[in-house]
Protein backbone atom coordinates (compact mmCIF):
# COMPACT_ATOMS: atom_id res chain seq x y z
CA UNK A 1 0.00 0.00 0.00
CA UNK A 2 1.01 3.57 -0.92
CA UNK A 3 -0.07 6.28 1.54
CA UNK A 4 -0.34 10.29 0.52
CA UNK A 5 -0.55 13.42 2.23
CA UNK A 6 1.09 15.67 4.91
CA UNK A 7 3.17 13.00 6.34
CA UNK A 8 4.86 13.84 10.26
CA UNK A 9 7.47 11.60 10.83
CA UNK A 10 7.57 12.21 14.19
CA UNK A 11 7.87 15.39 16.52
CA UNK A 12 10.54 16.89 13.92
CA UNK A 13 9.93 16.34 10.77
CA UNK A 14 7.06 16.88 8.69
CA UNK A 15 6.73 15.94 4.33
CA UNK A 16 3.88 18.42 3.25
CA UNK A 17 3.59 16.30 0.36
CA UNK A 18 4.89 13.10 1.27
CA UNK A 19 4.29 9.26 1.03
CA UNK A 20 4.66 6.07 2.96
CA UNK A 21 5.30 2.90 1.27
CA UNK A 22 4.01 -0.14 3.43
CA UNK A 23 4.65 -3.71 2.34
CA UNK A 24 3.99 -6.16 4.81
CA UNK A 25 4.02 -5.34 8.48
CA UNK A 26 7.18 -3.32 7.76
CA UNK A 27 7.57 0.50 6.36
CA UNK A 28 9.68 -0.18 3.14
CA UNK A 29 9.83 3.94 2.44
CA UNK A 30 9.07 7.45 3.51
CA UNK A 31 9.82 10.45 1.42
CA UNK A 32 8.47 13.06 -0.77
CA UNK A 33 5.59 11.95 -2.64
CA UNK A 34 7.32 12.79 -5.77
CA UNK A 35 10.40 11.27 -4.95
CA UNK A 36 8.83 7.91 -4.26
CA UNK A 37 5.28 7.47 -6.00
CA UNK A 38 6.67 6.34 -9.36
CA UNK A 39 9.00 3.75 -7.69
CA UNK A 40 6.06 1.56 -6.39
CA UNK A 41 3.36 1.85 -9.76
CA UNK A 42 2.03 -1.69 -8.29
CA UNK A 43 1.13 -0.47 -5.12
CA UNK A 44 -2.58 0.07 -4.12
CA UNK A 45 -2.72 4.22 -3.33
CA UNK A 46 -4.41 6.07 -0.98
CA UNK A 47 -4.94 9.49 -0.24
CA UNK A 48 -5.18 11.03 3.32
CA UNK A 49 -5.43 14.56 4.46
CA UNK A 50 -2.79 13.42 7.08
CA UNK A 51 -0.56 10.71 7.77
CA UNK A 52 1.15 10.11 10.84
CA UNK A 53 2.63 7.31 13.72
CA UNK A 54 -0.29 5.10 15.21
CA UNK A 55 -0.43 6.58 18.95
CA UNK A 56 0.38 5.31 22.21
CA UNK A 57 -0.82 4.94 25.37
CA UNK A 58 0.90 3.65 28.27
CA UNK A 59 -1.76 3.25 30.75
CA UNK A 60 -5.67 1.77 29.96
CA UNK A 61 -7.72 -0.38 31.55
CA UNK A 62 -9.36 -2.17 28.80
CA UNK A 63 -12.09 -4.27 31.14
CA UNK A 64 -13.35 -0.92 32.84
CA UNK A 65 -15.02 0.27 30.13
CA UNK A 66 -18.98 -0.78 31.87
CA UNK A 67 -18.06 1.64 34.43
CA UNK A 68 -18.03 4.58 32.22
CA UNK A 69 -20.31 7.01 33.95
CA UNK A 70 -21.06 4.91 37.03
CA UNK A 71 -18.13 6.51 39.24
CA UNK A 72 -17.94 10.39 38.15
CA UNK A 73 -17.00 13.40 40.30
CA UNK A 74 -15.90 10.79 43.51
CA UNK A 75 -12.91 11.07 45.15
CA UNK A 76 -10.34 8.19 44.27
CA UNK A 77 -10.80 5.61 46.67
CA UNK A 78 -14.46 6.21 46.72
CA UNK A 79 -14.07 5.90 42.63
CA UNK A 80 -12.23 2.48 43.34
CA UNK A 81 -13.93 1.07 46.35
CA UNK A 82 -17.34 1.46 45.43
CA UNK A 83 -17.54 1.42 41.75
CA UNK A 84 -14.29 0.17 40.32
CA UNK A 85 -13.43 -3.18 42.11
CA UNK A 86 -16.96 -4.03 42.62
CA UNK A 87 -17.61 -4.22 38.52
CA UNK A 88 -14.09 -6.06 38.44
CA UNK A 89 -14.86 -8.71 41.09
CA UNK A 90 -18.02 -9.39 39.34
CA UNK A 91 -17.21 -9.64 35.91
CA UNK A 92 -17.97 -13.24 34.41
CA UNK A 93 -15.53 -14.06 31.27
CA UNK A 94 -17.60 -13.27 28.71
CA UNK A 95 -18.47 -9.79 30.31
CA UNK A 96 -14.69 -9.43 30.49
CA UNK A 97 -14.16 -10.35 26.75
CA UNK A 98 -16.89 -7.37 26.04
CA UNK A 99 -15.22 -4.69 28.04
CA UNK A 100 -12.07 -5.06 26.64
CA UNK A 101 -13.48 -5.52 22.92
CA UNK A 102 -15.20 -2.19 23.64
CA UNK A 103 -12.17 -0.16 24.90
CA UNK A 104 -10.16 -1.91 22.00
CA UNK A 105 -12.69 -0.52 19.31
CA UNK A 106 -12.53 2.75 21.40
CA UNK A 107 -8.67 2.93 21.08
CA UNK A 108 -7.91 1.72 17.64
CA UNK A 109 -10.93 4.03 16.06
CA UNK A 110 -9.33 7.03 17.99
CA UNK A 111 -5.91 6.41 16.74
CA UNK A 112 -4.40 4.54 19.50
CA UNK A 113 -2.39 1.87 18.10
CA UNK A 114 -0.52 0.31 20.87
CA UNK A 115 -1.80 0.59 24.31
CA UNK A 116 -0.21 -0.61 28.04
CA UNK A 117 -3.21 -2.11 29.42
CA UNK A 118 -3.72 -2.99 33.20
CA UNK A 119 -6.46 -5.87 33.47
CA UNK A 120 -8.24 -7.34 36.25
CA UNK A 121 -7.60 -10.50 38.42
CA UNK A 122 -9.42 -13.12 36.52
CA UNK A 123 -10.36 -13.92 33.12
CA UNK A 124 -7.13 -11.85 31.48
CA UNK A 125 -6.45 -14.81 28.78
CA UNK A 126 -9.77 -13.56 27.02
CA UNK A 127 -8.73 -9.57 26.61
CA UNK A 128 -5.13 -11.48 25.14
CA UNK A 129 -7.51 -13.07 22.89
CA UNK A 130 -10.02 -9.77 22.09
CA UNK A 131 -6.33 -7.76 21.54
CA UNK A 132 -5.04 -10.55 19.39
CA UNK A 133 -8.39 -10.32 17.07
CA UNK A 134 -8.98 -6.71 16.79
CA UNK A 135 -5.24 -6.37 15.59
CA UNK A 136 -4.16 -4.16 18.56
CA UNK A 137 -0.61 -3.75 19.40
CA UNK A 138 -0.45 -4.27 23.33
CA UNK A 139 1.46 -4.87 26.44
CA UNK A 140 -1.54 -6.90 28.58
CA UNK A 141 -0.52 -8.12 32.33
CA UNK A 142 -3.18 -9.55 34.66
CA UNK A 143 -3.63 -7.50 38.14
CA UNK A 144 -1.79 -8.51 41.11
CA UNK A 145 -3.75 -8.02 44.63
CA UNK A 146 -2.63 -10.54 47.65
CA UNK A 147 -4.11 -8.12 50.08
CA UNK A 148 -6.43 -5.02 51.11
CA UNK A 149 -8.35 -6.36 48.30
CA UNK A 150 -12.10 -7.30 48.18
CA UNK A 151 -13.71 -10.83 47.59
CA UNK A 152 -13.44 -12.39 44.07
CA UNK A 153 -9.89 -9.85 43.49
CA UNK A 154 -7.60 -10.98 46.36
CA UNK A 155 -5.69 -13.93 45.41
CA UNK A 156 -2.72 -15.88 47.17
CA UNK A 157 0.61 -14.65 46.31
CA UNK A 158 1.78 -17.50 44.83
CA UNK A 159 -1.20 -18.39 43.27
CA UNK A 160 -1.48 -14.86 41.73
CA UNK A 161 2.37 -15.37 40.44
CA UNK A 162 2.12 -18.91 39.19
CA UNK A 163 -1.36 -17.47 37.10
CA UNK A 164 0.91 -14.18 35.52
CA UNK A 165 3.61 -17.22 34.24
CA UNK A 166 1.38 -19.43 33.07
CA UNK A 167 -0.14 -16.03 30.85
CA UNK A 168 3.37 -15.25 29.90
CA UNK A 169 4.42 -18.22 28.76
CA UNK A 170 0.93 -18.21 26.69
CA UNK A 171 1.04 -14.61 25.67
CA UNK A 172 4.29 -12.47 25.38
CA UNK A 173 5.16 -12.59 22.42
CA UNK A 174 1.83 -13.72 20.66
CA UNK A 175 -0.03 -12.75 17.50
CA UNK A 176 3.46 -11.80 15.45
CA UNK A 177 5.22 -10.32 18.32
CA UNK A 178 2.26 -8.13 18.94
CA UNK A 179 0.86 -8.66 22.22
CA UNK A 180 3.90 -8.69 25.21
CA UNK A 181 2.96 -9.47 28.55
CA UNK A 182 3.73 -7.10 31.63
CA UNK A 183 3.56 -8.02 35.37
CA UNK A 184 0.97 -5.96 36.51
CA UNK A 185 0.41 -5.60 40.58
CA UNK A 186 -2.19 -3.03 41.34
CA UNK A 187 -0.47 -0.32 43.53
CA UNK A 188 1.58 -0.94 46.82
CA UNK A 189 -1.18 -1.10 49.18
CA UNK A 190 -3.16 -4.09 47.38
CA UNK A 191 0.64 -5.52 47.22
CA UNK A 192 2.80 -7.46 49.88
CA UNK A 193 6.29 -6.90 50.08
CA UNK A 194 6.47 -10.96 48.44
CA UNK A 195 4.02 -10.10 46.05
CA UNK A 196 6.05 -6.80 44.72
CA UNK A 197 9.53 -8.74 45.07
CA UNK A 198 8.04 -11.87 43.18
CA UNK A 199 6.94 -9.29 40.50
CA UNK A 200 10.54 -8.29 39.80
CA UNK A 201 11.57 -12.00 40.18
CA UNK A 202 9.01 -13.20 37.59
CA UNK A 203 9.97 -10.56 35.31
CA UNK A 204 13.70 -10.83 35.27
CA UNK A 205 13.19 -14.47 33.96
CA UNK A 206 11.59 -13.61 30.64
CA UNK A 207 13.31 -11.90 28.17
CA UNK A 208 11.25 -8.64 27.30
CA UNK A 209 8.45 -8.84 29.56
CA UNK A 210 7.70 -5.61 31.39
CA UNK A 211 6.26 -4.26 34.69
CA UNK A 212 3.24 -1.75 35.02
CA UNK A 213 1.45 -0.39 38.26
CA UNK A 214 0.54 2.99 39.62
CA UNK A 215 2.77 4.70 41.65
CA UNK A 216 2.20 7.97 43.76
CA UNK A 217 -1.06 8.82 42.58
CA UNK A 218 -2.44 9.83 46.09
CA UNK A 219 -1.54 11.89 49.26
CA UNK A 220 -3.43 8.75 50.74
CA UNK A 221 -1.12 6.23 49.37
CA UNK A 222 1.66 8.20 49.79
CA UNK A 223 0.18 8.59 53.99
CA UNK A 224 -0.09 5.01 53.81
CA UNK A 225 2.89 3.91 52.66
CA UNK A 226 5.11 6.05 54.51
CA UNK A 227 3.80 5.20 57.73
CA UNK A 228 3.83 1.48 56.42
CA UNK A 229 7.74 1.48 54.89
CA UNK A 230 8.83 4.74 56.53
CA UNK A 231 9.51 6.28 52.94
CA UNK A 232 7.56 7.09 49.58
CA UNK A 233 5.58 5.46 47.46
CA UNK A 234 8.52 5.46 44.27
CA UNK A 235 11.31 4.84 47.15
CA UNK A 236 9.62 1.57 48.18
CA UNK A 237 8.66 0.48 44.59
CA UNK A 238 12.85 0.98 44.34
CA UNK A 239 13.58 -0.93 47.10
CA UNK A 240 11.26 -4.18 46.12
CA UNK A 241 12.94 -3.73 42.25
CA UNK A 242 9.92 -2.47 40.92
CA UNK A 243 12.15 0.79 39.33
CA UNK A 244 14.47 0.09 35.92
CA UNK A 245 13.81 0.58 31.98
CA UNK A 246 11.44 -2.31 31.78
CA UNK A 247 9.11 -0.55 34.51
CA UNK A 248 6.24 1.60 33.44
CA UNK A 249 4.32 3.79 36.46
CA UNK A 250 0.91 5.81 35.91
CA UNK A 251 0.56 8.70 37.59
CA UNK A 252 3.77 9.49 39.85
CA UNK A 253 2.24 12.82 40.76
CA UNK A 254 3.58 12.91 44.58
CA UNK A 255 7.60 12.51 44.36
CA UNK A 256 10.26 14.47 46.56
CA UNK A 257 13.24 15.07 45.38
CA UNK A 258 14.98 11.85 46.05
CA UNK A 259 12.35 9.97 44.45
CA UNK A 260 12.90 12.03 41.09
CA UNK A 261 16.29 10.91 41.39
CA UNK A 262 15.74 7.31 41.45
CA UNK A 263 13.23 7.58 38.18
CA UNK A 264 15.85 9.49 36.33
CA UNK A 265 18.97 7.23 37.67
CA UNK A 266 16.98 3.68 36.79
CA UNK A 267 15.77 4.78 33.33
CA UNK A 268 11.91 4.44 34.60
CA UNK A 269 9.35 5.16 32.77
CA UNK A 270 6.46 7.57 33.70
CA UNK A 271 3.19 7.97 31.92
CA UNK A 272 1.26 11.30 32.57
CA UNK A 273 -2.40 10.76 32.62
CA UNK A 274 -3.71 14.16 33.09
CA UNK A 275 -7.76 13.89 32.42
CA UNK A 276 -7.74 10.99 34.95
CA UNK A 277 -5.40 13.24 37.77
CA UNK A 278 -8.22 16.30 36.92
CA UNK A 279 -10.96 13.97 37.45
CA UNK A 280 -10.52 12.51 40.64
CA UNK A 281 -8.48 15.79 42.08
CA UNK A 282 -5.25 13.63 42.37
CA UNK A 283 -3.32 16.41 41.33
CA UNK A 284 -0.46 17.45 38.84
CA UNK A 285 2.29 15.93 37.86
CA UNK A 286 5.81 17.59 37.76
CA UNK A 287 6.16 16.53 33.84
CA UNK A 288 8.10 19.54 33.14
CA UNK A 289 11.04 18.53 35.97
CA UNK A 290 11.01 14.93 34.74
CA UNK A 291 11.33 15.52 31.19
CA UNK A 292 14.24 18.12 32.56
CA UNK A 293 16.04 14.93 34.22
CA UNK A 294 15.51 12.79 31.12
CA UNK A 295 12.98 10.77 32.36
CA UNK A 296 10.98 9.39 29.62
CA UNK A 297 7.18 10.54 30.00
CA UNK A 298 4.29 8.98 27.94
CA UNK A 299 0.39 9.56 27.51
CA UNK A 300 -2.05 7.52 29.13
CA UNK A 301 -6.40 7.67 29.02
CA UNK A 302 -6.39 5.38 32.26
CA UNK A 303 -9.54 3.61 32.20
CA UNK A 304 -13.08 4.90 30.38
CA UNK A 305 -14.89 5.64 34.41
CA UNK A 306 -11.50 7.56 35.28
CA UNK A 307 -12.10 9.95 31.97
CA UNK A 308 -14.33 9.63 30.42
CA UNK A 309 -12.92 8.77 26.88
CA UNK A 310 -9.89 6.89 25.26
CA UNK A 311 -9.53 9.26 22.80
CA UNK A 312 -5.86 10.33 22.63
CA UNK A 313 -6.30 13.32 20.38
CA UNK A 314 -8.03 14.96 23.47
CA UNK A 315 -5.24 13.19 26.22
CA UNK A 316 -2.11 15.41 24.25
CA UNK A 317 -5.01 18.46 24.21
CA UNK A 318 -4.94 18.09 28.29
CA UNK A 319 -1.95 16.60 28.76
CA UNK A 320 -0.60 20.80 27.92
CA UNK A 321 -3.23 22.81 28.57
CA UNK A 322 -2.80 21.50 32.47
CA UNK A 323 0.88 22.02 32.18
CA UNK A 324 0.45 25.72 31.32
CA UNK A 325 -1.63 26.37 34.03
CA UNK A 326 0.46 24.71 37.06
CA UNK A 327 3.60 26.96 35.39
CA UNK A 328 1.40 30.15 34.43
CA UNK A 329 3.64 29.68 30.74
CA UNK A 330 1.93 29.18 27.65
CA UNK A 331 5.43 28.45 26.56
CA UNK A 332 5.21 25.14 28.65
CA UNK A 333 4.60 21.54 26.43
CA UNK A 334 4.56 22.79 23.00
CA UNK A 335 2.22 20.11 20.72
CA UNK A 336 5.83 19.13 19.35
CA UNK A 337 6.85 17.48 22.71
CA UNK A 338 3.20 16.08 23.63
CA UNK A 339 3.43 14.61 20.19
CA UNK A 340 6.60 12.75 21.40
CA UNK A 341 5.36 12.15 24.56
CA UNK A 342 2.18 10.05 22.55
CA UNK A 343 4.05 8.31 19.63
CA UNK A 344 8.04 7.91 20.35
CA UNK A 345 8.13 7.90 24.08
CA UNK A 346 4.96 5.85 24.58
CA UNK A 347 6.53 2.87 22.66
CA UNK A 348 9.73 3.12 24.18
CA UNK A 349 8.17 2.78 27.54
CA UNK A 350 6.19 0.14 26.04
CA UNK A 351 9.39 -1.46 24.63
CA UNK A 352 8.29 -1.47 21.18
CA UNK A 353 11.95 -0.29 19.35
CA UNK A 354 10.59 -0.02 15.95
CA UNK A 355 7.11 1.60 16.92
CA UNK A 356 6.56 5.68 16.85
CA UNK A 357 7.64 7.02 13.99
CA UNK A 358 7.23 6.55 10.26
CA UNK A 359 10.61 5.00 9.17
CA UNK A 360 11.71 2.55 6.31
CA UNK A 361 12.19 -0.61 8.13
CA UNK A 362 9.75 0.44 11.06
CA UNK A 363 6.53 -1.00 12.14
CA UNK A 364 3.31 -0.04 9.68
CA UNK A 365 2.09 1.26 13.01
CA UNK A 366 -0.08 4.59 11.39
CA UNK A 367 -3.25 6.53 11.02
CA UNK A 368 -5.26 8.64 8.50
CA UNK A 369 -7.01 11.91 9.73
CA UNK A 370 -8.75 14.54 7.90
CA UNK A 371 -8.53 18.02 8.12
CA UNK A 372 -12.39 18.84 6.05
CA UNK A 373 -13.95 19.79 8.92
CA UNK A 374 -14.57 23.54 11.09
CA UNK A 375 -11.53 22.27 13.22
CA UNK A 376 -8.79 21.28 10.31
CA UNK A 377 -9.20 24.85 8.44
CA UNK A 378 -7.13 26.58 7.83
CA UNK A 379 -4.33 24.26 9.01
CA UNK A 380 -1.32 26.36 9.63
CA UNK A 381 0.83 23.95 11.43
CA UNK A 382 0.10 20.09 11.81
CA UNK A 383 1.40 19.62 15.21
CA UNK A 384 -0.82 21.99 16.36
CA UNK A 385 -3.74 20.89 14.43
CA UNK A 386 -3.51 17.43 16.43
CA UNK A 387 -2.25 18.38 19.96
CA UNK A 388 -4.84 21.07 19.74
CA UNK A 389 -7.43 21.20 17.45
CA UNK A 390 -8.18 17.24 16.11
CA UNK A 391 -10.45 14.95 18.24
CA UNK A 392 -10.68 11.10 17.72
CA UNK A 393 -13.12 11.61 15.54
CA UNK A 394 -10.78 13.39 12.96
CA UNK A 395 -9.06 9.42 12.53
CA UNK A 396 -10.52 7.89 9.81
CA UNK A 397 -7.82 5.16 9.06
CA UNK A 398 -5.62 2.61 10.92
CA UNK A 399 -3.36 0.29 10.42
CA UNK A 400 -1.02 -1.74 12.46
CA UNK A 401 1.82 -4.38 12.20
CA UNK A 402 0.76 -3.55 8.62
CA UNK A 403 -2.70 -4.74 8.65
CA UNK A 404 -5.56 -2.25 8.01
CA UNK A 405 -7.82 -1.94 11.83
CA UNK A 406 -9.72 1.37 10.86
CA UNK A 407 -11.55 2.23 7.31
CA UNK A 408 -14.05 5.26 7.43
CA UNK A 409 -13.67 6.10 10.76
CA UNK A 410 -14.52 2.29 11.93
CA UNK A 411 -13.32 -0.47 13.39
CA UNK A 412 -12.80 -3.06 10.43
CA UNK A 413 -11.93 -5.92 12.46
CA UNK A 414 -14.92 -6.77 14.86
CA UNK A 415 -18.61 -5.93 14.10
CA UNK A 416 -18.76 -2.39 15.68
CA UNK A 417 -22.72 -2.05 15.97
CA UNK A 418 -22.95 -5.72 17.46
CA UNK A 419 -20.10 -4.63 20.22
CA UNK A 420 -22.59 -1.51 21.19
CA UNK A 421 -25.40 -3.93 21.02
CA UNK A 422 -24.11 -6.47 23.51
CA UNK A 423 -22.35 -3.70 25.77
CA UNK A 424 -25.79 -2.56 26.09
CA UNK A 425 -27.86 -5.65 26.91
CA UNK A 426 -24.76 -6.13 28.91
CA UNK A 427 -23.87 -3.63 30.81
CA UNK A 428 -26.53 -1.17 31.35
CA UNK A 429 -29.13 -1.79 34.37
CA UNK A 430 -26.42 -4.32 35.61
CA UNK A 431 -25.94 -4.52 39.54
CA UNK A 432 -22.20 -5.10 40.16
CA UNK A 433 -23.19 -6.06 44.07
CA UNK A 434 -21.83 -3.78 47.08
CA UNK A 435 -18.24 -4.72 46.85
ZN1 LIG B 1 -5.10 3.30 36.27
Amino acid sequence: MLLTGTVVVDAETVLDDGAVVVDGDEIEAVGPAADVVDRYPEHARRAFDVVCPGFVQTHVHSVQSPGRGLADDTDLFEWLDDHILPIEAGMTADELALASTLSYVELLAHGTTCCVDHLSVAHSERAFEAAGEMGIRGVLGKVLMDRNAPEGLREDTEVALAESERLIQRYHGAFDDRLRYAVTPRFTPTCSESCLRGARELTDRYDGVRIHTHASEHASVIDDVTEERGMGDVEWLHEVGLTGEDVVLAHVILTDERERELLAQTGTHVTYCPSSNMKVGAGIAPIVDYLDRGINVALGNDGAPANNTLDPLAEMRQATLLQKVAHENPRTLPAETVFRMATRNGARAAGFDRVGRLEAGWKADLVGLRTDTSRGVPLHDVHSYLVYAATGSDVVFAMVDGRVVVEDGDVTTVRTDEVYRRAREAFEGRSWGDG
